[in-house]
């Protein structure tokens, strides 16, 4: 684990990259905790897991996202056996508290959506006070980061002093344009000035250039519903239904993509412990079905995708120079996505 140390106010040391799990088992916890120093996990079922692995002392290095912001308009959240189911069917559970009994190094707030502009809600939910200490989650939608919002949103962190835990929401891409890398870059200044821990939840791979930007955490989802928080696919307006094929991370372009759209061995190229086990690389996941990716598909594709991200984050992180190295990186993917043909995101191009 990488401890993070403020001295006088400026950074000695870099923040964690560690992977955000949805519904995962304990041993799936523990695995990628193996890998990358620490694991996220996600609502109710992570709080669940969470219990299982403070019970058998394993707790160093977990964290949970108490995502009440899924709740709204969507299914109820599944019954766990014992209290825990009961006491979630009211509102008024305490994850605050949760997450303090177990004795979690960041205890985070709920969370509730801000849409672009929410600024009385912005204020509230940063000013609201706890028994204990917290991260306020700031759950946002992407246009927060934009041109016309950004500022406004870095005043208000300032003014509030506080740790933050942020997710981002966007149907596709939450820094999909140059303006809002300059608006989360503006965040991570602040972070890094003051010392205010800004975590980054629920992210893609933008979260492995935040960290060396001042970030405290970044935990990306291993899968495409844990990498931000979605909007309402849209529908292809010829009502054809689009064939599924698991996304799966590459190395080489430091993002994640289809399988079916990875042809060439430059990108299907992964020496990963689970590529090396099942004897081929990404050429594996070049399938497509009807309806969803079956499970065992999607499993194996996550399995890879903690190994190779971990490999990705322990080059950065272990480099001399991080900056540098990530630099590198990011050339290196964006000139192979030109070559072959793939839209890279773009905070590759966009970061400096
Ligand atoms: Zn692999």
């Amino acid at each position: 684990m990488v401890d993070r140390r403020v001295r006088g106010g400026v950074r000695s040391s870099l923040g964690r990259v560690q992977a955000y799990l949805g519904r995962c088992s304990a041993a799936e916890a523990l695995a990628n905790r193996e890998r990358f120093g620490g694991v996220t996990l996600q609502g109710v079922h992570g709080l669940a897991v969470a219990r299982v692995l403070a019970r058998a002392g394993e707790l160093a290095g977990v964290d949970l996202d108490p995502a009440a912001y899924l709740g709204r308009g969507k299914a109820k959240a599944p019954v766990v056996e014992g209290q825990l189911g009961l006491a979630l069917d009211l509102p008024v559970f305490d994850w605050v508290d949760a997450q303090a009994e177990l004795g979690l190094s960041v205890v985070r707030t709920p969370g509730l959506r801000l849409r672009v502009g929410q600024l009385d809600e912005l204020k509230a939910a940063l000013g609201r006070e706890y028994p204990v200490k917290v991260s306020v989650t700031l759950v946002l939608d992407g246009g927060w980061l934009g041109s016309k919002h950004s500022g406004v949103l870095a005043e208000q962190l300032r003014a509030a002093d506080r740790d933050v835990s942020l997710v981002l929401g966007a149907p596709f891409d939450p820094v999909d344009s140059s303006y809002k890398v300059f608006g989360l870059r503006r965040l991570l200044r602040w972070s890094a000035r003051t010392g205010r821990k800004l975590e980054l939840l629920r992210t893609g791979p933008v979260g492995i250039p935040a960290i060396a930007a001042g970030a405290t955490l970044a935990a990306i989802g291993l899968s495409s519903s844990t990498r931000h928080l979605g909007g309402p696919v849209a529908r292809r307006a010829d009502g054809v239904r689009p064939k599924r094929s698991p996304q799966v991370f590459v190395p080489r372009l430091l993002h994640w993509q289809r399988g079916i759209d990875l042809k060439g061995s430059e990108v299907t190229a992964c020496a990963c412990a689970a590529c090396a086990r099942a004897g081929s690389g990404l050429q594996r996941f070049d399938v497509a079905f009807d309806s969803a990716v079956p499970a065992t598909v999607r499993a194996a594709a996550r399995e890879h995708d903690s190994y190779a991200l971990a490999e990705v984050v322990h080059a950065v992180l272990g480099a001399t120079d991080p900056k540098d190295e990530l630099t590198r990186l990011r050339q290196d993917a964006q000139e192979l996505a030109v070559e072959v043909g793939i839209v890279a995101p773009k905070w590759l191009g966009s970061w400096e």
